[in-house]
């Protein structure tokens, strides 16, 4: 029997760091948690957490929670840049996976993990940025902060996300995040403006000529309850240099981007305000996961670009992953392996089919856009079916 480890240093309070550490925190492995940024309750755009992420919010009993105060999509559909429905996947989500796709805003879902987190005595410390590791034998490993300040546990996890500072610890010459080409902008606008588009819950999406349109409801709330995003080719302008436009500016661009777009996608343009602008990002492939008492987990492991809507979803699967394979009480390396081996091949299949899905979204001529709308006709009703391996999976039953 080797010595149990007692304690864990999490870097990255986003999705996979808290859950890991309330489901460390259940396994009696004690879990301090460490966050960049201060404490903000209104981060980042919408989401849709897909059916094998909703099995890790049921394992923390926040599922319902978050069916409540998200929204439930019944289903995605497509449609041309003129309007004409190209067909529609993942219905009947519920039913077939045995839980529903749910749409929510980001800070909510983050609310509901770091609230739970509290609940669950996890420590979590905001305004500390991981600055360097050291991990020598015979000693505690230690997270040094920017501030000066440090943390000692008997292993580290790397949950900080796509700019990952302990994936530099990890290997060396570390793959830095690429820009894919394509920027994404997004925000929330009031029910009222598509309450009487007949889209019920559906998640509607519009391929472009040249690029992407996406909504759908994603909470209660009247004033922000509608989630749109736009996914566009950047054409070698930097998102910083979108970022620095006025909300004014950043509406014209999205206006005449769009325009000629089929309704409502207008109208939603004409209602927003608090426009965010994300580059999309992609990372190569890791050598590795983790070394000595360090691992990687969710973006910092496996980053994804967001088209396949799987990210989230499937840093939340490392989090439950992770803490069963703690519970067999092997050596820490021998977990670790077993964790990279686990769970490489499915994330990894999530990236792979988020890059080819960010490929219809960039610039075609006018006859490739045509046969690129028929195609998605024909091929959808199989696309959806293809899809099943990522939703039906559920990390409580592996
Ligand atoms: C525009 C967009 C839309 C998306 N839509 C979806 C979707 O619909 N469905 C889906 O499943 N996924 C989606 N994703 C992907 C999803 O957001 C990510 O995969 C997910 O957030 C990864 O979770 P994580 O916990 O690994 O990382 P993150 O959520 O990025 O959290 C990392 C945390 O670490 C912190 N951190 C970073 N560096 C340090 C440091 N040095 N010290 C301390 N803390 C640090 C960060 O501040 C952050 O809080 C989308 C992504 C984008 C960009």
């Amino acid at each position: 029997m080797t010595k149990r480890p007692r304690k864990a240093i999490i870097i990255g309070a986003g999705i996979a760091g808290p859950v890991t550490a309330i489901l460390l925190k259940k396994a009696g492995i004690d879990a301090q948690l460490f966050e960049a940024w201060p404490h903000s309750a209104g981060i980042g755009g919408g989401l849709q957490i897909a059916p094998n992420g909703m099995h890790v919010l049921a394992e923390l009993g926040l599922a319902d929670e978050m069916i409540h105060r998200g929204s439930v999509a019944e289903s995605f559909d497509f449609y041309s840049q003129s309007g004409v429905r190209l067909g529609s996947v993942n219905q009947n989500m519920k039913q077939r996976f045995g839980q529903p796709a749910v749409n929510m805003r980001r800070a909510t879902l983050n609310d509901a993990i770091l609230n739970k987190a509290w609940c669950e005595d996890v420590e979590l410390a905001f305004e500390k940025r991981l600055v360097r590791i050291e991990d020598r034998a015979d000693q505690p490993i230690v997270a040094h902060f920017a501030d000066g300040t440090s943390a000692e546990g008997d292993f580290l996890i790397g949950a900080d996300g796509v700019h990952s500072a302990v994936r530099a610890h990890v290997i060396a010459d570390d793959p830095k995040p690429f820009d894919t080409g394509l920027i994404g902008f997004g925000g929330f606008v009031p029910r009222s403006v598509i309450e009487n588009t007949p889209i019920g819950q559906r998640v509607e999406t519009t391929f472009g000529q040249s690029g992407f349109f996406g909504y759908g409801f994603c909470s209660p709330d009247r004033n922000d309850g509608v989630m749109w995003w736009s996914t566009q080719p950047a054409h070698g302008t930097a998102a910083a240099t979108f970022r620095a436009m006025s909300q004014g500016e950043l509406k014209r661009h999205l206006l005449n981007f769009h325009a000629g777009w089929h309704a409502p996608i207008p109208q939603l343009l004409e209602a927003a305000d608090n426009i965010t602008v994300t580059a999309t990002l992609d990372v190569a492939t890791l050598p590795t996961w983790w070394r000595k008492r360090a691992l990687l987990i969710g973006d910092a492991a496996h980053a994804t670009s967001p088209h396949a809507g799987q990210g989230a979803s499937i840093a939340l699967e490392d989090a439950l992953r992770l803490a069963r394979l703690m519970q067999n009480e092997q050596e820490l390396s021998a977990t670790f392996e077993a964790f990279e081996k686990e769970r490489r091949p499915r994330a990894e299949r999530v990236v792979a089919l988020a890059r080819r899905n960010g490929n219809s979204k960039r610039e075609f001529s006018a006859t490739g856009a045509w046969l690129r709308d028929h195609m998605l006709k024909w091929l959808l009703p199989f696309t959806s079916r293809g899809m099943d391996w990522m939703y039906e999976y559920d990390p409580r039953a592996v």
